[in-house]
Formats: C-alpha cells, sequence, structure tokens
C-alpha cells in the first residue's frame, strides 16, 4: 500500500493549523484587528484588510453540515469506502473543516463530531473527526 502524503507542517500559510494538530489542539486562524475568524487561511483579513492573523486554538466539537461516501478509488493510499464530510465547528458555525472519516460511519445532519489526531506514516499527526455517538446525544 502507498502511504498518503504528508502535509507541510511549517507552510507559511497554512503552518499554525499544522503545528496545533502536533500538540493534538485544533486551531483557527484569527483576525487581531477585528476579531474574525478566518478560513481558508490567507495573508489579511477579509473584512478589515489587517494583515494582523494570528491563530487561536479553538474547541475541537462541531456538527455535520453535510457529507458523501466515496466509492471510487482515486489513490491507493485512500481505500474505499470512506466518507468525505464538511463539519461547522460548534462555537463558530461560519467555520467548516474538511473531515476524512474511514468507511460509511451513520451520520446525519447537525450529527456532534469531536477532534481528534492521528499519526501518519511519517509520524505527523493529523486532524480527524469522528462522531460522538453517546447516547447522552438524544439522537
Ligand atoms: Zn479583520
Amino acid at each position: 500500500m502507498t502511504d498518503a502524503p504528508s502535509p507541510v507542517v511549517d507552510d507559511p500559510d497554512t503552518g499554525g493549523f499544522w503545528q496545533a494538530a502536533q500538540r493534538d489542539m485544533l486551531a483557527i486562524q484569527w483576525c487581531e484587528a477585528c476579531d474574525l475568524p478566518v478560513h481558508l487561511p490567507r495573508p489579511q483579513c477579509p473584512r478589515c484588510a489587517s494583515d494582523g492573523l494570528a491563530w487561536r486554538e479553538v474547541d475541537g466539537t462541531a456538527t455535520v453540515y453535510s457529507w458523501a461516501v466515496v466509492h471510487h478509488p482515486v489513490h491507493r493510499a485512500f481505500p474505499v469506502p470512506y466518507t468525505v464530510a464538511l463539519v461547522a465547528l460548534a462555537a463558530h458555525p461560519t467555520i467548516r473543516l474538511v473531515a476524512h472519516l474511514d468507511g460509511a460511519p451513520p451520520l446525519r445532519e447537525g450529527q456532534r463530531m469531536r477532534f481528534f489526531t492521528r499519526s501518519d506514516a511519517a509520524g505527523v499527526l493529523l486532524p480527524q473527526w469522528a462522531p460522538i455517538t453517546d447516547s447522552a446525544e438524544g439522537v
């Protein structure tokens, strides 16, 4: 099996996201001037044009916004089926992140998800999402 490519963890634009993941944390870029969460990462705030952007660690709870199950293999490193989901951060619902889930877990719109990290073959911790299946969720 071919290993999946590892992310570049020191990229000047996205490095803060990956560096936080190496500490088992989720981080989002933030405008320090107008207090706007900025996603996707960029060199300048889309609202106030400030270049004073920094990375903030955020709570790793989200909800499923949408998802699709992939059945057609596109790369040997990603065996099918797998699920590509768009998750919205619970504390900042306008921030949506793409998630890869192994297999085809049962999901529903609004399904609560939790952030965790998993090491790839090169030892890089990758951000991951998993459904919260606690029966206390009142599903
Ligand atoms: Zn701003």
